[in-house]
């Protein structure tokens, strides 16, 4: 049993894409264990994004996470962080294979409307940054 943290990203929020986006978890048998809207600010964008902050594109990115409110999930089951990325795409849209979430709605490399975790340490981090144990119901 593994977790992720899922991120309906704000310009997902925005498109109105969160029903586009859970539809495709439930159909894919994926365990919501818990979910809620946040809306970042400037610092809890650039303390998740931390492990990019030398990126030339972190100022770009923390300033899109802090645009506009965002969904955050958590999802649960066997190997759902490679499964959950595989749903999402490659991180640049052009590359995402067919079908993936990246691939049919993303307009733009940082406007890739989903984040996954990448690993169980990087699952772990994320997650307790937006969710406490008493939150993860599902
Ligand atoms: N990103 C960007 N430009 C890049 C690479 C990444 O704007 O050249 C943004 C994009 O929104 C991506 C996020 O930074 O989702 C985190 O990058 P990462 O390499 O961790 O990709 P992910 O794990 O989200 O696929
Ligand atoms: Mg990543």
């Amino acid at each position: 049993m593994e977790r992720t943290l899922s991120i309906i990203k704000p310009d997902g929020v925005g498109r109105g894409l969160v029903g586009e986006v859970v539809k495709r978890l439930e159909a894919s048998n994926f365990k919501i264990a818990a979910m809620k809207m946040i809306y970042m600010t400037k610092a809890q964008a650039q303390g998740f994004y931390a492990v990019h902050r030398e990126r030339p594109f972190f100022e770009s990115l923390t300033d899109f996470m802090c645009s506009g409110p965002a969904v955050v999930m958590v999802l649960e089951g066997e190997d759902i962080i490679a499964k959950y990325r595989e749903l999402m795409g490659a991180t640049n849209y052009k590359e995402a294979a067919p079908g993936t979430i990246r691939a049919d709605f993303a307009t733009d490399i940082e406007k890739n409307v989903v984040h996954g975790s990448d690993a169980p340490e990087t699952a772990a981090f994320e997650i307790g940054y937006f969710f406490n144990a008493f939150e993860i119901t599902g």
